[in-house]
Formats: structure tokens, C-alpha cells, sequence
């Protein structure tokens, strides 16, 4: 009879949701090892007996996965294949209790805020000195890098400061110690994530710091790139975009949720601005860094939408022009405020709205593209698939955004920076030739 040959303790991490969830990930996972524990991020040779499922708890669609993830683990812990499956992250900070009742097969449930209590499990200490140290899940050329946790915001729709509590920054030290040491493991390109970036510095220095952050990180030798994702429109720093705008290494990128555009819209998301105010800060931002790449995400089906909110989304699209844009369909959430008013629009017409945003984005999308034909760019090289490289511009982020596709019969190491010149446009990629 076969026996299974496990090595004993070893823990793989899974990882939902977003790039905020995995940087927890990877700090744990540094705890970890600097404890002398086994740890590997989603380990596809199997040979782990501990589980931790970090999850997330933002919207629907990624609650179910969250929930299917456990329960898979859960499964392969009856049939022996594992000895614990543990649970962190958002899912496990805002239904505890209720999954406690539901699955009791899960060994421990912890907060998002509870890193020394999950070391505790593992009869290891929490090395608060470690800062920074991670075992990076990302490719070793970039990575994440949290500015604060939390957010101070109120808008209705969003369960996130039910999961993550208050805003809180870190100082200007450790988020440049932590880059400086990220640098020294080879990465070169940092993408800047926070739940809500703008308010950096607001609770510690008492003003907004983020100008003053980026110069710091920007003066770190071997930082190749650095990427700003999630800002607040609301008050928008601009003098960011000056710092951008001076420094080479600050990428001309701009991810700034938006979230929705008609007035009515932004009233009952609790936006704190309007359409007009969008539109100008749009225009400040064009004006303040020339050629910028604005990312944005927008939401779909939110009560009380109407059809001229949809047309009116529409008609910004057109007008703005945006270089990317993302979007979700409203999740109805327990204990925001929006959940008092009435989740009226059926799911298939949130979806149908938001494929409806999509075809219109997808059309300036290819526009944009075309108009990069003949350009030249510097992209980093990120991957190889297929005997085809695949690579990014300062205008993309990571998953999110284009990619460059790059045949060449010389090897292109990965991480590394070439010159191409564009020589094809699709709706979302393009295709590119080394110089
Ligand atoms: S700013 Fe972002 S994270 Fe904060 S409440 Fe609004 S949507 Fe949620």
C-alpha cells in the first residue's frame, strides 16, 4: 500500500482577493521563515500538511470563493491529506463567528489584525523588527508595497473599513526601509497600494504626506518604477503630481477609483464630489503630468441607477477618455450604509449595464492603443509564455492593465528593462518588436 510522504510542517498559503491581502501573505510568510517554519505560497507540488486560506470578504463574488476555498481545504483535511487548515484575512475578520458555527473543521480563525495571535498558533514569535522582511509571492521584479492600512472614508457601498478598521499610515522610515530592502532582493518596480492613498500622513504627520513619501522612495538607487494605485479623488493631492511629473522613476500612472459619475450616483455613494469636480480634477491632473495614464474602476447596479446614470456613465467615458478602466456590479453589503436603501436592480441588468460600460471603454481603449503603433517604449519584461515575451510600459500595472507581446529570437531576461517599438494594437494589448 502506498503511503503518503508528507514533509512534516510544512505550510502553503492561498491567497483571495487583492494585492493588499497578498502583501499580508507575504509578511506572514516571512514571519514564518524567519522562524525556521516551512512556508511556501500556493504550493502545486502538494507536500504541505498546514493550510492557511487568507481570504477576502469585499463583495459577493469573492465571498463565495473565499468560502469554497476553505471548504475544498477542509475536504482534503478529512480525507487525511492535510492536518489543519487555518483562516485569515477579510472573510474571517467579518463573519467569525458564523463560519466558527459553519465549518468546524477549520483548526483557528483569525482577524485581519491578528499576525502575532497566527504566529502564536505555530509556537512562533511575532519579530516586530522584521520589517518589511517578506517572502514575495509576486515575481522577484516587482511587488507591493503598503503605505497604511485601513480607511477613514465613508462611501456606502463599501464593507472594507467594517474589515480593516481606521486609516493608518506607516511612517515615512519604515515604508523606505521596507522599499530599500525590497530593492536589495531585486525587485525594481514598487506598486504603491494603500485602501485609499491620498490620506497618507493625515492621521501621523497631521497632513498629507504622500508628495513627501514619494520623494524619499523616488531617491532609492535601483527603484526602477514606482506605481500609485488607489487614490481618493476626493481632495486630491496635486501636489503628487508634481513630484510625478519631476522624478523619472515615478511612473506616469494614476489608478483613481471612481466609482460612478452622475451626480445622483455620487450623492447616494457618498462620494463627497461631483461630476464637475471629476471632470476638473481630470483635467489638473492632464495638465500637471502631460500624457499620464488614468486607470479607474466604476460600479454598476447600484440602487437606484437609473438609465441616464448608465448614459451618463457612458457619456464620460467619451469625454474623458480614460486610459483604463475597470468594473464591478454593486454588491449589496451587510452593515454599510447602503445597505438600508433597496438592492433594486436585478443581478443580469448590473451585469448587462457593466458589459455595456465595457464595450464603450473597449473602443477608446483600442483607439489609445492605435495611436502607440510606430512609438517606442521601455517595457519590463515579466514573463515568457508560449516562446513569446510578455511585457509592460510605465502606462500598465501588473494583471490589471495591457501587456506588450514581444517575439524575439534573442533571450530577454525576465525583470529586465529593453526598448521596443510598437508595431500591433488590440483592444487591451499590443504587440512590440525590441529596438
Ligand atoms: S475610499 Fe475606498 S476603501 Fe475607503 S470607504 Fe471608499 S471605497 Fe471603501
Amino acid at each position: 500500500m502506498k503511503t503518503r510522504k508528507l514533509k512534516q510542517d510544512k505550510v502553503n498559503i492561498i491567497t483571495l482577493g487583492c494585492s493588499k491581502n497578498m502583501v499580508d501573505s507575504e509578511v506572514f510568510s516571512g514571519q514564518l521563515h524567519a522562524n525556521g517554519i516551512d512556508v511556501v505560497h500556493e504550493n502545486s507540488k502538494l507536500d504541505h500538511n498546514i493550510v492557511v486560506v487568507n481570504t477576502c470578504g469585499f463583495i459577493d463574488k469573492a465571498k463565495e470563493e473565499s468560502v469554497n476555498t476553505i471548504l475544498e481545504q477542509v475536504d482534503l483535511k478529512r480525507s487525511g491529506r492535510l492536518d489543519k487548515v487555518y483562516v485569515t484575512g477579510c472573510l474571517s475578520e467579518r463573519y467569525r463567528n458564523d463560519l466558527m458555527n459553519e465549518i468546524p473543521e477549520v483548526d483557528a480563525w483569525f482577524g485581519t489584525m491578528e499576525l502575532p495571535l497566527m504566529m502564536k498558533q505555530f509556537n512562533a514569535d511575532y519579530k516586530a523588527e522584521l520589517i518589511g522582511e517578506r517572502l514575495l509571492a509576486t515575481p522577484k521584479h516587482y511587488a507591493y508595497l503598503k503605505i497604511s492600512e485601513g480607511c477613514n472614508r465613508t462611501c456606502s457601498f463599501c464593507a472594507i473599513p467594517l474589515m480593516r478598521g481606521g486609516h493608518v499610515s506607516k511612517t515615512i522610515e519604515e515604508v523606505v526601509t521596507e522599499a530599500k530592502k525590497l530593492v536589495r532582493m531585486g525587485v525594481k518596480e514598487i506598486m504603491l497600494i494603500a485602501q485609499e492613498l491620498t490620506y497618507y500622513g493625515l492621521d501621523i504627520y497631521k497632513k498629507r504626506a504622500l508628495s513627501d513619501l514619494l520623494k524619499h522612495l523616488s531617491d532609492i538607487e535601483g527603484l526602477t518604477w514606482i506605481r500609485l494605485h488607489y487614490a481618493y479623488p476626493h481632495k486630491f493631492p496635486l501636489d503628487i503630481l508634481d513630484v510625478m511629473r519631476e522624478r523619472d522613476n515615478i511612473c506616469n500612472y494614476l489608478d483613481m477609483p471612481l466609482q460612478h459619475i452622475s451626480d445622483n450616483m455620487l450623492t447616494a455613494m457618498k462620494r463627497q464630489i461631483t461630476r464637475n469636480d471629476i471632470m476638473e480634477l481630470i483635467g489638473n491632473v492632464r495638465d500637471r503630468v502631460p500624457g499620464i495614464c488614468i486607470r479607474t474602476t466604476l460600479i454598476t447596479g447600484f440602487p437606484g441607477e437609473t438609465r441616464d446614470d448608465v448614459e451618463d456613465m457612458k457619456r464620460f467615458l467619451e469625454e474623458a477618455r480614460l486610459d483604463r478602466v475597470g468594473i464591478f456590479t454593486y454588491s449589496h453589503e451587510e452593515n454599510t450604509s447602503a445597505y438600508a436603501l433597496v438592492d433594486n436592480i436585478p443581478a443580469e441588468e448590473k451585469e448587462a449595464r457593466a458589459q455595456e460600460i465595457m464595450e464603450v471603454q473597449q473602443e477608446i481603449s483600442l483607439e489609445k492603443n492605435q495611436e502607440k503603433v510606430g512609438k517606442e517604449f521601455k517595457v519590463i519584461i515579466d514573463k515568457k509564455e508560449a516562446g513569446r515575451y510578455l511585457a509592460r510600459t510605465e502606462f500598465d500595472s501588473v494583471e490589471v492593465d495591457n501587456e506588450v507581446v514581444i517575439d524575439s529570437k534573442k533571450a530577454l531576461p525576465i525583470g529586465d528593462f529593453v526598448n521596443v517599438r510598437i508595431t500591433k494594437a488590440y483592444d487591451y494589448d499590443l504587440e512590440g518588436e525590441v529596438i
